[in-house]
C-alpha cells in the first residue's frame, strides 16, 4: 500500500466534511469553553452508521463467546486478513486530529481501552450489561490503571487494593490522569489482590473490576487543567471501601486466563500504539498543509517567506515526517489486512517516532508562523500542545525505547 484507495479516499473526504462542519466550528468550546466532546463523537457514529456497526459486531462476539469460547473477542482464521477495517478505524482519526486530537484521545479510550477490555476479558453477561452501550457511545468508558505513585510502573507499582469480605471485594486507591474520569458512567478499574498473603505487593494478582458512575465509595474529580488536549477531559478517582459483587470482576474468576489482569493491561498495546501514530499524521498533515500556505502568504521585505530557504527546511522536514509516519500506518493498515500485526518492537518502534515527529513538525510549525504560530487563531500552538502528549501517554517514549530493546533483545 502506497496511498489511500479510492474507497478508503471516499471515507476520507466524508469524515472530512463531518470535521468541517461539525468540529471546527466548535473547536473554540471545546478547547477553551466547557464543551466535552461526548455529543459530537456520537453524532460522528450515527452519521456514519459506526453504531450499527458496532451493534452487528457486539452481537457476533456475544454470540462467540456463548457458545464456549474462552472469550468473545473478534478471531480471525489464522493468517486471514481484516478485510481493511484497520483502515476504516485509522482513517477518521487522522481526519478528527487535523483539528481535535483530545476527540480522538476521548473516544479511544471509551471504546478501544474500557469496552475493548470488557469485550476481551468479560463473562457474557457482563458484556451484556457494559459493553453494548460503550461500543456505541449510549455511554462513555474511562480506564483507570494510571496512579500518583506508579505511572510508568503501571503494575508493579499499584498499590490500588481489592480485598475479599465474603462473598464480596472492598476496593480501595486513587487513580489519576483519567481520560473521561471526571464523566465516566463505566469505569474499567485495575486493583491489586489483597488476600492477607505475605505475597510481596509488586508481585500480588492484579484484577479488574468494572464500576458504575455513583457506586458509593467512588468520587470522580473535576476535569485538570492541563498543557493541551483540552477537548479530552482527564480527571483523579478516589475509591474508598467501594463494596462490589463477583459480577464486577472481570470473567468472575480471579485465575490468570490469558495472563490475568496484567496481560488484560498489555492486551492494548499495539492497537493503541497504532492509534496514536495515526494521530500524529493527522497533526503533521494538518501542520505541512497550514505551514504551506503560510508560507506563501506571509510577504516579507517584498518576498514570500516560502522563498527562503531556511523556511524551505522546514517544509521539506515535514515533509519527510509526513512521509514516514504515513508509511508507518500503511504498514499497520497492509499487515492487519494480511492477518499479520507488529511485533511490539514495531509498534513501540511506530509510536515513538511518530510522536516525536509530530510534536517536532507542530512546534516548527508555530516557528514558521512567528507571533502568529504562538496565537490561538492560527491553530498551530493548540496543535503543538496537544502533540506533546503523543510523547508521554500510551507510554511515554522512554518506555517505548525499553519495549523495542527488550523486544529486539530476547530474540
Ligand atoms: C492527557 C493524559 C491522559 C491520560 N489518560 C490515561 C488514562 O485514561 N488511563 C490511565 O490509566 N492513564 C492515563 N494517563 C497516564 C499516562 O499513561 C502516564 O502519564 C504515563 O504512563 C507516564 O506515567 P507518569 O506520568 O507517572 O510518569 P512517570 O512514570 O513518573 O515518568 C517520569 C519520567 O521518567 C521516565 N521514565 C520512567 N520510567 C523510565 C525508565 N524505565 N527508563 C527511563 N526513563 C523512565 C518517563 O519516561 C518520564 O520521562 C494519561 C496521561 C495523560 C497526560
Amino acid at each position: 500500500m502506497f496511498e489511500w484507495s479510492q474507497e478508503q479516499q471516499m471515507v476520507r473526504d466524508a469524515v472530512r466534511r463531518f470535521v468541517d462542519a461539525e468540529v471546527a466550528p466548535n473547536v473554540e468550546a471545546l478547547e477553551h469553553g466547557d464543551l466535552p466532546p461526548y455529543d459530537i463523537i456520537r453524532k460522528l457514529y450515527t452519521t456514519f452508521g459506526m453504531d450499527a456497526v458496532a451493534r452487528d459486531r457486539f452481537a457476533r462476539q456475544v454470540e462467540r463467546a456463548r457458545s464456549g469460547r474462552s472469550d468473545g473477542a473478534p478471531r480471525r482464521e489464522e493468517g486471514a486478513g481484516d478485510g481493511g477495517a484497520a483502515a476504516m478505524t485509522l482513517i477518521p482519526i487522522v481526519e478528527l486530529c487535523r483539528y481535535c486530537p483530545g476527540i480522538v484521545t476521548a473516544m479511544g479510550v471509551s471504546v478501544g481501552l474500557a469496552a475493548g477490555t470488557i469485550m476481551k476479558r468479560g463473562t457474557p453477561a457482563q458484556m451484556e450489561r457494559w459493553g453494548l452501550d460503550l461500543l456505541t457511545l449510549d455511554k462513555i468508558g474511562a480506564w483507570a490503571i494510571t496512579e500518583p505513585g506508579s505511572g510508568s510502573d503501571a503494575l508493579g507499582g499499584m498499590l490500588a487494593t481489592a480485598r475479599r469480605d465474603g462473598d464480596e471485594y472492598v476496593l480501595n486507591g486513587n487513580k489519576t490522569f483519567i481520560t473521561n474520569g471526571p464523566y465516566a458512567d463505566t469505569i474499567v478499574f485495575y486493583a491489586k489482590l489483597d488476600d492477607g498473603s505475605d505475597i510481596p505487593v509488586r508481585d500480588r494478582k492484579v484484577l479488574t473490576f468494572v464500576l458504575d458512575r455513583g457506586l458509593p465509595g467512588l468520587e470522580q474529580s473535576k476535569p485538570f487543567r492541563k498543557m493541551g488536549l483540552h477537548s479530552s477531559p482527564t480527571g483523579e478517582l478516589f475509591l474508598s471501601d467501594v463494596r462490589v459483587g463477583r459480577d464486577r470482576l472481570l470473567g468472575e474468576t480471579e485465575e490468570e486466563r490469558d495472563g490475568g489482569g496484567r496481560e488484560s493491561a498489555k492486551d492494548n498495546f499495539v492497537t493503541e500504539r497504532a492509534g496514536v501514530a495515526a494521530m500524529a499524521l493527522g497533526v503533521i498533515e494538518e501542520c505541512l498543509a497550514l505551514s504551506v500556505a503560510y508560507a506563501k502568504d506571509r510577504m516579507l521585505w517584498g518576498q514570500p517567506i516560502g522563498d527562503r530557504q531556511l523556511i524551505q527546511l522546514k517544509l521539506a522536514k515535514m515533509e519527510v515526517a509526513r512521509l514516514n509516519v504515513q508509511n508507518l500506518v500503511f504498514r499497520h493498515i497492509e499487515l492487519s489486512a494480511a492477518g499479520k500485526s507488529l511485533t511490539l518492537a514495531e509498534a513501540s518502534a511506530m509510536k515513538l517516532y511518530s510522536a516525536q515527529a509530530a510534536s517536532e513538525v507542530a512546534m516548527e510549525a508555530v516557528q514558521l508562523f512567528g507571533g502568529n504560530g504562538y496565537m490561538a487563531e492560527y491553530r498551530v500552538e493548540q496543535l503543538a500542545r496537544d502533540a506533546k502528549v503523543f510523547q508521554i501517554y500510551a507510554g511515554t517514549d522512554e518506555i517505548q525505547v525499553t519495549h523495542i530493546a527488550k523486544d529486539l533483545l530476547r530474540r
